[in-house]
């Protein structure tokens, strides 16, 4: 392996330069003054997102999705096994852990072995 391949490009260092927007509260800098603004949120603890079902309010639209999804009951996680669906890719995951894991190979007699395929089966020496 060429050794300067694995060094990193010079110049650039990933924490500073592109990401201007600082939180003047916690230091955490940001590539966008939008991405600023809803970490903010976290500080001054508004939330401006609320449920449409109940009183429930969250400062990111993320934390509101997924709540939205117990009162709506979607479930876009899918087992592709047996069909069963979740509301979250954990919930799905656990699931799939819990089923018995797929056969590695086609069961038993279906594939010959190598010593059947050449006529070999027979046991090779037989005393007089
Ligand atoms: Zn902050
Ligand atoms: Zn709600
Ligand atoms: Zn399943």
């Amino acid at each position: 392996i060429c050794p300067s391949c694995l060094r990193s490009p010079p110049g650039r260092r990933p924490q500073s330069g592109d990401r201007p927007f600082k939180c003047p509260v916690c230091g955490k800098s940001f590539g966008r003054a939008s991405h600023l603004k809803t970490h903010q949120r976290l500080h001054t603890g508004e939330k401006p997102y609320s449920c449409s079902y109940c009183s429930k309010a969250f400062s990111q639209k993320a934390g509101l999705m997924a709540h939205v999804r117990l009162h709506t009951g979607e479930r876009p996680y899918k087992c592709d096994r047996c069909g069963d669906a979740f509301r979250s890719l954990s919930n799905l995951l656990c699931h799939r852990a819990q089923e018995s894991p797929e056969p590695a190979a086609p069961p038993h007699g279906s594939i010959p072995t190598a010593r059947q395929r050449l006529g070999l089966s027979k046991p090779l020496f037989l005393h007089p």
